[in-house]
């Protein structure tokens, strides 16, 4: 197999014996994009010299007996929406094409520890709004499956980078499914952590009250790899949990024996897609065959799309309105020149600088916010998503995990639903309502569409339960396998 394919555990084992080297790591991954990346447009930017300088270093030290970080020499991409100092960081906007960072984001210094090799930065939905990848300023990303086709988003470019082969490792955020839906539509997993998990330090904020970072990899065990490096607290996240960060890799010994599997009637509609929903019902009896124990359990409001998208789309929508007042022309990125007066220079530099879906959600979350509406919408919105947590508490005292699809339809084709945002927002509805109850949720690649498309299915555990998922998570890809 050649070295671009195979997965992080496997690599680093081979490196720490000395049996391949970080700079053949490096090569193999900047060859891979160099051949294949003209036609996916998975990255934004990429970072040879960088990469192979610091994987000398890695293998400098390695020579020297130094211990090494576990992580070292593996290329890991990260999403355009991270900070990396002295780097740019566009966040799929042309208001922030020429932004250089000043600062690195917490789970980019925790990697670098790590010893891990940043290879580049990818693709993405213009500040992570959208669920196709079509919404970035550097045109879209395609799906390596199938160049017709999207790649989800919107951390599309870190799915088809590493679906592509072009990286081993990568990093998205997921805010109301980004990372899950485009792990599920490229075939890779995808892994959202509880929110507070995860430091949001250096994460271009979109929406706070959801944003989580997380990883998308090969395999479970490279999630589980990659999520004990980031987890942990950080002072410099006022969201971050202080709860101790477990062993994760201890979770891939374990199995899945009388473990309590539950199943939402509303997760499964008349109308769903039937290979979707045959997918996360298979998935479901290869654990049941593993060990696990089938029940029944109901989400009224969570299971609910018209709940959960419309409250989802209210709060996501909002908190950017009030994220993005910060791009003015002023403190950061593009500046629209010629104007005569200050608010002139504010109405063409913003106006220029975001994109259209952008700028929808800005109005829409002003809107919502609005004196006269924020009781109809706001408020409403964040009563509901009391409710939604509730029933996922309540679900949680009758099982471990609970299992759904992650998207109602495979990767769909390009352009396809650019034209009806509603039609693009119903994208989310198993994967939102994760965001609003702060749960942890993985997308395991189990099955294949009579096209030869990736399905994905969704495991859901309670907060900080992420060893549960992992394990679950790991028992799923073995019985897909
Ligand atoms: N598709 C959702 C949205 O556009 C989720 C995006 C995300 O998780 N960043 O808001």
């Amino acid at each position: 197999m050649a070295l671009n394919q195979a997965t992080a555990h496997e690599l680093s084992t081979r490196l720490q014996q000395g049996e391949i080297t970080a700079r053949q790591l490096v090569e193999a991954a900047i060859d891979r994009i160099g051949a294949v990346d003209g036609q996916i447009n998975a990255f934004i930017s990429i970072d040879p010299e960088g990469a192979l300088a610091h994987a000398d270093d890695i293998d400098q030290r390695r020579a020297a007996g130094a211990v090494l970080g576990p992580l070292a020499g593996i290329p890991l991409a990260l999403k355009d929406v991270l900070c990396v100092r002295g780097g740019h960081t566009t966040c799929g906007s042309k208001i922030l094409e020429h932004f250089i960072a000043p600062y690195d984001a917490t789970v980019v210094e925790w990697l670098r520890d790590a010893d891990a090799v940043f290879i580049g930065k990818t693709n993405m939905d213009e500040f992570a709004m959208g669920s196709s990848c079509e919404n970035s300023y550097f045109g879209p990303t395609l799906n390596p499956h199938d160049p017709e086709r999207v790649p989800g988003g919107s951390s599309g470019g870190s799915a088809a980078a590493v679906a592509a082969d072009e990286t081993i490792l990568a990093l998205g955020s997921d805010t109301g499914g980004s990372v899950r839906q485009p792990a599920s539509y490229c075939g890779v997993v995808g892994l959202k952590p509880t929110y507070g998990r995860v430091s949001r330090y250096g994460l271009i904020a979109y929406a706070s009250s959801l944003d989580q970072i997380g990883p998308v990899t090969k395999d479970v065990e490279d999630a589980v790899l990659l999520l004990q490096a980031i987890a942990g607290h950080d002072p410099r996240d006022s969201t971050s949990s202080t709860a101790p960060v477990p062993d994760y890799r201890a979770a891939l010994k374990g199995n899945v024996r009388g473990l309590r599997v539950g199943l939402a009637r509303e997760h499964f509609p008349a109308a769903l897609d039937a290979e979707v929903a045959g997918a996360a019902q298979d998935a479901a009896n290869a654990l049941v065959d593993a060990g696990a124990e089938l029940v029944d359990v109901e989400l009224p409001v969570a299971g609910h799309p018209e709940y959960c998208i419309s409250t989802y789309y209210i709060i996501a929508m909002a908190e950017a309105s009030a994220n993005l007042a910060r791009y003015d022309g002023v403190k950061y990125g593009y500046s629209a020149e010629g104007s005569t007066d200050l608010q002139e220079m504010y109405l063409h530099t913003r106006s220029e600088g975001f994109g259209t879906e952008v700028k929808r959600r800005i109005m829409l979350g002003a809107y919502a916010l609005s004196a006269g509406y924020y009781d109809a919408y706001y408020r409403k919105a964040q009563q509901v998503r009391t409710l939604i947590r509730e029933d996922f508490a309540r679900a949680f005292a009758a099982c471990d995990v609970l299992i759904s699809p992650v998207a109602p339809t495979v990767a769909f084709r390009l352009g396809e639903q650019l034209d009806d945002p509603l039609q693009m927002y119903l994208n989310d509805i198993y994967t939102a309502s994760v965001n609003l109850a702060g749960i942890p949720a993985i997308s395991v690649p189990f099955a294949q569409s009579h096209g030869d498309l990736p399905i994905g299915v969704q495991l859901l555990a309670p907060p900080l339960k992420e060893a549960r998922l992992l394990r679950t998570a790991h028992a799923l890809e073995r019985a897909a396998a």
